[in-house]
């Protein structure tokens, strides 16, 4: 279908972006690399009267070194960070995760900041920047602010950014030397995950001694495992001690159920998925080797 007819703006620069969205407000939607928007929009979803690209702004597109975090522009593609140098040395889980986010068309035009903004409980962005503890700098009339990734995801498509304001850019804190593994679950090649867990491990002297979990589609948002990582710290990574941390991976989750599988079945993925999550980001998976640096 043809989207319903809308006024098109290209701000080149973050001040002229949130003027445009000041004066437009509730009529107006921002554009990113279009790869959520524009199928909405040609469903008749949503039909918004002023579209703002933000596609103009090199100010929002890269990674750079801030010390102690990565800084990651919210117009930043998934191509980009699936190549990025400084991602895979400083955060491995957010390269391994974007290597398995749709296909490379998809790759090439999505951002990493309008997967976030998004916030589809199924996007596989989510899970690994809450896991990393990423904070997310906004900007709107009033200036920037900062939000923490605990409260960033607020519900189903439903993020902390107020409609007058834009995500700017993302702070990754670096966990350089951390093992880290993406784990999806699909049914066929580049879909959507049916659930997902991004894991992140600093090992030390043989055993877990710090670990992050994020889960993807266990809930309206992505959801922290606080349960599993606190059982994992001070854990071998053998199949028995990281299989019973595991156990504790649907705790404060709300599984959906849908075409894909009921909520039942997702959450024994989850504990599945946790355990092949952990067991390869510690470096201890035979099969793939895969988390180790
Ligand atoms: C066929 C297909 C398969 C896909 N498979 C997957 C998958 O397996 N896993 C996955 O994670 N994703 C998948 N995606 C989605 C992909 O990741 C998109 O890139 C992403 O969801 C949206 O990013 P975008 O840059 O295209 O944003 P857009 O589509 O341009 O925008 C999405 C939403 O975010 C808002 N927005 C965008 N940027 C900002 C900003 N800076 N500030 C405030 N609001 C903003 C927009 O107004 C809009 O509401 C798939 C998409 C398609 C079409």
């Amino acid at each position: 279908m043809i989207p319903a007819s809308f006024d098109y703006l290209a701000p080149t620069s973050v001040e002229e972006a949130v003027a445009a969205l000041s004066q437009h407000g509730d009529d107006a939607k921002i554009l990113a690399g279009g790869q959520s928007l524009l199928p909405v929009m040609r469903m008749r979803l949503n039909a918004p009267e002023v579209v703002i690209d933000l596609g103009r702004i090199d100010a929002m597109r890269g990674v750079r070194d801030d010390g102690d975090a990565l800084v990651v522009g919210a117009m930043t593609t998934h191509a980009t960070m699936e190549h990025d140098p400084l991602v895979e040395e400083h955060a491995l889980l957010v390269h391994q995760a974007v290597e398995h986010l749709a296909d490379l068309q998809i790759r090439h035009r999505g951002t990493f900041g309008g997967a976030l903004a998004h916030a589809d409980p199924a996007g596989d962005l989510g899970a690994p920047a809450l896991a990393l503890g990423a904070q997310f700098v906004i900007v709107g009339p009033g200036g920037t602010r900062t939000v923490e990734a605990a409260d960033f995801f607020v519900d189903l498509f439903e993020t902390a950014i107020g409609d007058d304001e834009i995500l700017l850019e993302v702070r990754l804190p670096k966990h350089t030397g951390w093992g880290a593994h993406y784990e999806k679950f699909v049914r066929v090649a580049h879909q959507w995950p049916i659930v997902a867990v991004a894991a992140t491990v600093r090992m030390e002297g043989g055993a877990i001694a710090e670990a992050a979990v994020g889960l993807t589609n266990m809930g309206s948002t992505p959801i922290r495992a606080h349960a599993v990582e606190a059982a994992l710290v001070g854990q071998p990574a053998t199949e028995e001690a990281v299989g019973a941390a595991a156990a504790a991976a649907t705790e404060g989750t709300n599984a959906p159920s849908d075409l894909n599988g009921d909520s039942a079945y997702r959450n024994h993925l989850a504990q599945v998925l946790t355990r092949r999550a952990v067991l390869a980001a510690a470096g201890a998976d035979t099969l793939t080797g895969a988390g180790a640096r």
